[in-house]
C-alpha cells in the first residue's frame, strides 16, 4: 500500500558519474560518494548524509538509470498518465550523457523512444498516434527546435491544460524516424547558436511525446481515447545560481535562474502539501509542466553530480535542491478525453467513412484506387502491434538498429571528460558494483595507468588503458565482447540467472565497426522497411497535407457521384427510347403482317 503509493510519487535519484580523466590526473579528491544505493555521504564530514529513492554511483550504466528511474514513467505515458523526466546539475555533471547518452550508451531519450515501439508492439488490443515535439528555453524564450521559423512562442492554456501555442508536432512512425527528427532538431541548435557550449548549458530543452492510444476494433465509436504527454528535459546547467549570490548579474544567467529557482520553489511547495499558492507562472518552465508538475503525472527526477572535491559545493547545492523534492505527492491518474478532436479519432472516424465510401463506389474503379491508397495512408499513421497477444520480444526493446544509431552522437563529441581519446574500462565483481562506491575513491597507479574505479583489486577497476580490448581478469564478468559486438543493451530478461551486470565495456572502433557491417547486413530488409516508411513520410509529412488530401478525395467521390447520376440520367432517358423504339417496331411488324396476310387473300381470291 505504502509502496504502491511511493511508487505513483515524485522519485528522485541521484547519478554520480566518475571522475575524468582530467580530474584524475589533477589529482582531485572524492568528495562526495554513494554509500549504498539510497544515501549520498560526505567523505569529509560523514555525519553529513542525504537519502533518495535511488541513488546510482559512477559505474552505473544509463540503461540501469532507465530501468530504475524512467521506465515506470514511460510506460505510465504509454497508458494516458502524464509523465516528466529532468535532469538537473551543474555543467558537466552528466546531464546530457542521461538525457541524450551517445551510440555506446544511448540515453534516456533514445532508449525511452525504443521502449514506447516496443510497448506498441506488445499492445495489439490498442492502437496508438505519436507525436514529437522539441523546445527550448533560453533567456525565458520559447523556441521550436523542429521550425526554425518558430521563435518566441507563446505558452497559453484550455482545458486540457497548458501548451505551446504554434509548436510544430512531428508524427513519428519508427525509432529511427523520432530519433533522425531529434537529431535534426540538435542541428538546429547548433546553427542557431554562436557560441554552443555556452548556449546548451543555459538553456533548457523539453522533448515532448504526446501519446494518444484508443482499442483496436470495428465498435470503437464510443471508447474513449488516452492522450498523455511524456516530457524528457536537459535543464541548464544548476551553477548560475552560484553566480547570483555572488552578484554576478548577466542576463542570461538570470534568466535560467528563473526558470530553474521557480522549479525548486514549485517543487519544494509541493512537497510541503500546505502551501496554498504554487507559483508556475513565475517562469516559462514551470508553466509549460504545469500538468505535468500539479498532481496527475509520474515525475522523476534525475540529478546528476559529479564526486569531485572541486565541485563540492555545487554537488551539496544539487543535493539540498533533490532532497527538497523528496517529498511531493503526486497521485496518477489517467487522462480520459473524450474528445472527437482527438487526432486518433479522427483520423479513425476519417478512415471508417473512406471505407464506406469505397464500399459503395466498389464499381468506380478509378475512385476506388485513390480511396485505397488514401486508407492506406492514413492507417499508416496508426501504430498497432504486429503481434499477437501472447507474443513477446523482449530482446528489441535496447537494441538499436545502425539506422537508429546513426542520429545519436558518436561517443567523444563532448571531449570534457574523454578528450584524451582514452578508453574506460569497467568490469565489477558480481552485485558489489552499488554497495558502497567509498571503495572506488582512490586513484591508483597500475604499470602507468590510471585506475579509478573498482570494488577490490581483482576487478581491475575502472582503467584508462591503451589497449582497446584487455583480457577480463578471472572471475568477473566484463560484457565487452558479447555486448560491444551487438551493440545492443539486452533486457534484463536475457541475462538469464545471473543479476544484471551494471557495467559499461569499451572496445577499440575497429570491433564495433565490424559489429555495425554485421548488423548492416542483418538489418538489410529493415532498413528497405524504413526507407518506404521515409518515402511515405516525405509524401505525408504533415496532418496538413493529410486534411488537403482528404478534402481533395471528398471533392472527387462529389464529382464521381454526380457524374454517375447524369450517367443514370441518361441510361433512363436511352432505356426509355429503347422500348419506344420496340413499341414501334412491334406496331410496324404488325402490320406487315396484316398486310402480308390481305395480299395473300387477294391472290387466293384471284384478284392478283
Ligand atoms: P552536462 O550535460 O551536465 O553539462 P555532459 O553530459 O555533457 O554534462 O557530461 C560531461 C562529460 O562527462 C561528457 O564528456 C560525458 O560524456 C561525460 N559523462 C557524464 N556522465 C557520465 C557517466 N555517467 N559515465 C561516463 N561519462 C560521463
Ligand atoms: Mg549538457
Amino acid at each position: 500500500m505504502n509502496s504502491e503509493r511511493l511508487k505513483e510519487n515524485v522519485s528522485v535519484t541521484i547519478r554520480f558519474r566518475p571522475l575524468s580523466p582530467r580530474e584524475i590526473r589533477q589529482g582531485e579528491e572524492i568528495a562526495w560518494y554513494a554509500n549504498g544505493e539510497t544515501i549520498v555521504r560526505n567523505e569529509n564530514t560523514p555525519s553529513i548524509a542525504f537519502a533518495y529513492d535511488q541513488v546510482f554511483g559512477p559505474t552505473i550504466t544509463t540503461r540501469h538509470v532507465y530501468d530504475n528511474a524512467a521506465q515506470h514513467v514511460v510506460s505510465g505515458a504509454m497508458e494516458g498518465i502524464n509523465g516528466t523526466i529532468f535532469a538537473y546539475g551543474v555543467t558537466s555533471s552528466g546531464k546530457t550523457h542521461t538525457m541524450h547518452g551517445n551510440q555506446r550508451s544511448p540515453g534516456i531519450i533514445p532508449l525511452a523512444i525504443k521502449d514506447a515501439f516496443c510497448i506498441i508492439q506488445e499492445t495489439p488490443s490498442r492502437e496508438f498516434l505519436l507525436r514529437l515535439s522539441y523546445l527550448e528555453i533560453y533567456n525565458e524564450v520559447v523556441n521550436d527546435l523542429l521550425n526554425p521559423a518558430g521563435h518566441h512562442l507563446r505558452i497559453r492554456e484550455d482545458n486540457q491544460g497548458t501548451f505551446v501555442e504554434g509548436v510544430k508536432q512531428e508524427v513519428v512512425l519508427s525509432p529511427a524516424h523520432a530519433l533522425s527528427i531529434i537529431a535534426a532538431g540538435e542541428e538546429q541548435r547548433h546553427v542557431a547558436s554562436t557560441k554552443l557550449n555556452l548556449h546548451s548549458s543555459r538553456s533548457h530543452t523539453i522533448f515532448t511525446l504526446t501519446i494518444e492510444s484508443s482499442p483496436c476494433g470495428e465498435n470503437i465509436e464510443g471508447e474513449a481515447v488516452n492522450l498523455s504527454q511524456l516530457n524528457l528535459i536537459d535543464l541548464a546547467g544548476s551553477e548560475s545560481s552560484k553566480a547570483e549570490t555572488t552578484g554576478i548579474r548577466r542576463k542570461e544567467g538570470a534568466y535560467i535562474n528563473k526558470s530553474l529557482l521557480t522549479l525548486g520553489t514549485v517543487i519544494s511547495k509541493l512537497s510541503d502539501g500546505r502551501a496554498a499558492h504554487i507559483p508556475y507562472r513565475d517562469s516559462k518552465l514551470t508553466r509549460l509542466l504545469q500538468s505535468s508538475l500539479s498532481g496527475h503525472g509520474r515525475v522523476s527526477l534525475i540529478c546528476t553530480v559529479t564526486p569531485s572535491s572541486s565541485n563540492s559545493e555545487e554537488t551539496h547545492n544539487t543535493l539540498k535542491f533533490a532532497h527538497h523534492a523528496k517529498h511531493i505527492e503526486i497521485q496518477a491518474a489517467q487522462n480520459k478525453i473524450n474528445d472527437e478532436k482527438s487526432l486518433i479519432k479522427t483520423y479513425q472516424n476519417q478512415i471508417r467513412s473512406l471505407k464506406e465510401e469505397l464500399h459503395r463506389l466498389e464499381h468506380e474503379g478509378e475512385a476506388k484506387d485513390a480511396l485505397l491508397s488514401q486508407i492506406q495512408s492514413l492507417t499508416r499513421l496508426i501504430l498497432v502491434s504486429t503481434k499477437s497477444p501472447h507474443q513477446t520480444d523482449p530482446g528489441s526493446r535496447y537494441s538499436f538498429m545502425e539506422e537508429e544509431l546513426a542520429y545519436l552522437p558518436k561517443r567523444g563529441r563532448n571531449l570534457s571528460l574523454d578528450h584524451e581519446n582514452i578508453q574506460l574500462h569497467v568490469t565489477l565483481n558480481e552485485g558489489s558494483h552499488i554497495k558502497d562506491d567509498k571503495k572506488i575513491k582512490k586513484p591508483q597507479k597500475r604499470d602507468g595507468l590510471t585506475l579509478t574505479s573498482g570494488s577490490d583489486k581483482s576487478s581491475g577497476g575502472m582503467s584508462t588503458t591503451s589497449n582497446p580490448t584487455p583480457t577480463p581478469p578471472a572471475n568477473t564478468h566484463t560484457l565487452a565482447i558479447v555486448e560491444s559486438r551487438r551493440l545492443s543493451y539486452s533486457s534484463p530478461s536475457e541475462s538469464t540467472s545471473e543479476p544484471l551486470q551494471h557495467v559499461e565495456v569499451l572496445t577499440d572502433s575497429e570491433a564495433i565497426q565490424e559489429q555495425l557491417n554485421e548488423k548492416n547486413i542483418e538489418c538489410k530488409g529493415l532498413e528497405e522497411t524504413i526507407t518506404a516508411l521515409k518515402q511515405l513520410l516525405s509524401e505525408n509529412t504533415t496532418i496538413k497535407a493529410q486534411a488537403v488530401e482528404i478534402e481533395q478525395l471528398k471533392e472527387k467521390v462529389a464529382k464521381i457521384r454526380e457524374s454517375k447520376e447524369q450517367l443514370e440520367i441518361e441510361n433512363k432517358r436511352l432505356r426509355e427510347e429503347s422500348a419506344y423504339a420496340n413499341e414501334l417496331a412491334s406496331a410496324a411488324a404488325n402490320e406487315l403482317k396484316m398486310m402480308s396476310e390481305q395480299v395473300v387473300k387477294l391472290m387466293n381470291q384471284g384478284v392478283v
